[in-house]
């Protein structure tokens, strides 16, 4: 026997009906290049990419055609995430911290038909065109002035009117594309479906996640580009809060500008944007009224737990810990304390929003090691794997069997986890930057959080060092906070209270900084590389990632 209910497909034109429905005059702000605001509504907003849509149509796009973006966060850029995928196109967001190279290859391999550009990115993608064959090239500009050969996105919007219906689409229907941004081998292809971008909106907003409504502001420093800032447009838009888009100023005074000024009650970002955040505030105490900022989305990789306690001792802001990956829309865990912890007092509860935590409504984690699938013990160390409405079940383009899948259907994320008996999951490391010293694994993440708990560390991270007795060992690279030195001995008498002997770094070194990648995470295949013969083996290959 079937279900007698509705079959209505989930695609985000449902999600536009309803912004411009309900939600119509709730402000979207930007900020532009020359540091000025832009001020819209999402009545204006949507009206413009009804526009956009008809444009792109007129311009050629047909059903499944990749449309790129190469854009910071601004209203333009949530113009194309409504239009492109609601006239059956594949809105392809481009990472504008990629090399041109790797730009080149991944909008060639994703066959991007027509290409959305910053005019202040124009100099990165005058380093791709020639390469790349899209048919068009649009450039968003603010005085009108446009490179020759390429369109004025103003003109076309003008050119139209915003009778567009947004109409529903197929669910299943391609909406969006997203490289992993890979540091071994080639990025691949996820390919967000319409109902996977809806659920994942609809998941995004609740309590467990951020608890979103037309009562908040929500301002994303993750960036548009990377894995559709954590689906907080779509997520907005569905629930009615208000957007607020810091366009290229990512500097701490910037963004704290912006936090104050717009009342902001939501961000996110990763942690290296928050924990320059923090060494602003404790720079200046008191200087921005962040009051109505209820929560900081952190994610992308871990949160130190010295950063969490940092933000709400110093300053009384929360820090809320999600896990993610672009296979996962991202939103995969949300470290949302249980009512058990409600009473808890303050250490235990930080220990817990340290962790990553729960699985999101309707996503499904699992453990495993060489054993087989780990017990929820919060001690056994496995691979985690996940299973759920927005999880990519394939990458794009790719033929054959992928031992990232399982048989019976989960995501293998190269995630080294533990579990706790009420689903708290811990990231212990990437599986392939786990320490593997004499036959035992030692988790670079502990590590860096413990560094980066001491009062002077603006940043640590910890990689394994090939070492002739115990085939690896634990390497520490620290830069310190300004003014501060740095002081071997005291950052080993830290790891010593705090861990086995075994597991401290033979060695912690000082650096200046801590290369980074595409996505502001430390970026440990170079720091590898850089510190590889440290220990004496020099002529050990090179390890993956
Ligand atoms: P990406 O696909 O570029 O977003 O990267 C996903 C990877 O980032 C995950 O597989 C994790 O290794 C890492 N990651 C994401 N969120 C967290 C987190 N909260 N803590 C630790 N690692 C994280």
């Amino acid at each position: 026997m079937h279900g007698l209910m509705m079959d209505v497909p989930l695609s985000i034109p449902l999600i536009a009906r309803r912004a411009l429905t309900l939600y119509g005059s709730r402000p979207i702000v930007s900020r532009r290049p020359d540091r000025s605001l832009h001020r819209s509504t999402y009545h204006e907003v949507l009206g413009r990419s009804a526009r956009l849509a008809r444009a792109l149509r007129r311009l050629g796009v047909k059903p499944g055609d990749r449309v790129a973006t190469l854009a910071w966060n601004h209203a333009r850029h949530l113009e194309a995430y409504f239009a492109i995928p609601s006239i059956g196109a594949v809105l392809h967001t481009l990472n504008l911290r990629l090399h041109p190279d790797d730009i080149t290859y991944i909008a060639t391999h994703a066959e991007d038909q027509v290409v959305l550009v910053d005019k202040v990115l124009w100099p990165l993608w005058e380093q791709c065109t020639g390469r790349v064959a899209a048919r068009h090239v649009v450039v968003m500009s603010d005085d009108g002035i446009v490179p020759p050969g390429t369109l004025d996105y103003e003109t076309l919007v003008a050119g139209e009117d915003d009778g567009f219906a947004w109409d529903d689409l197929p669910e299943q229907t391609a909406a969006a594309m997203c490289y992993t941004s890979g540091t071994t081998g080639r990025p691949k292809g996820v390919v967000y479906s319409h109902r996977s971008m809806t659920l994942h909106a609809l998941g995004a907003g609740m309590v467990h996640v951020t608890g979103l409504s037309e009562r908040d502001t929500v301002l994303p420093v993750v960036p548009m580009f990377h894995v559709n800032a954590w689906g907080l447009p779509y997520a907005c838009g569905m629930f009615g809060a208000a957007q607020v888009f810091p366009g290229p100023h990512l500097d701490p005074a910037s963004l704290l500008g912006l936090l104050a000024d717009e009342r902001v009650t939501l961000t996110a970002g990763v942690p290296t944007i928050w924990l320059g955040i923090l060494q602003a505030l404790d720079a200046e105490p008191g200087r921005y009224d962040l009051s109505r900022l209820r929560a900081m989305l952190v994610g992308g990789s871990a949160a130190p737990s010295a950063m969490i306690r940092g933000f709400r001792q110093r300053h009384g802001l929360h820090v809320l810990h999600l896990w993610g990956m672009t296979e996962t829309s991202p939103i995969g865990t949300a470290a949302f304390l249980s009512p058990a912890l409600l009473d808890a007092d303050e250490t235990t509860q930080d220990a817990y929003r340290a962790k990553q935590g729960r699985a999101a409504p309707l996503v499904e984690i699992r453990g495993r090691s060489a054993q087989g699938l780990i017990p929820w013990d919060g001690t056994t160390m496995g691979e985690l794997e996940v299973r759920g409405a927005w999880v990519a079940r394939q990458y794009y383009g790719a033929d054959g069997p992928d031992d990232r899948f399982t048989a019976d259907g989960w995501f293998r994320t190269g995630d080294i986890v533990t579990i706790d008996h009420e689903g708290n999951m811990t990231i212990q490391d990437r599986a392939k930057d786990l320490v593997k010293s004499g036959g035992e694994w030692i988790s670079s993440v502990a590590l860096e959080g413990a560094l980066m708990g001491h009062p002077d560390v603006a940043e640590a991270a910890v990689v394994a060092v090939p070492h002739a007795k115990w085939d690896e060992r634990p390497l520490a690279v620290v830069v310190m906070k300004p003014g501060r030195t740095f002081d071997e001995a005291a950052l080993r008498g830290l790891l010593e209270g705090m861990f086995a002997k075994w597991w401290v770094p033979d060695a912690i070194l000082p650096a200046d900084a801590i290369p980074k990648t595409s996505a502001g995470k430390f970026l440990k295949s170079a720091l590898r590389e850089q510190h590889r013969a440290h220990y004496g083996v020099a002529d050990e290959s090179a390890r993956g990632g």
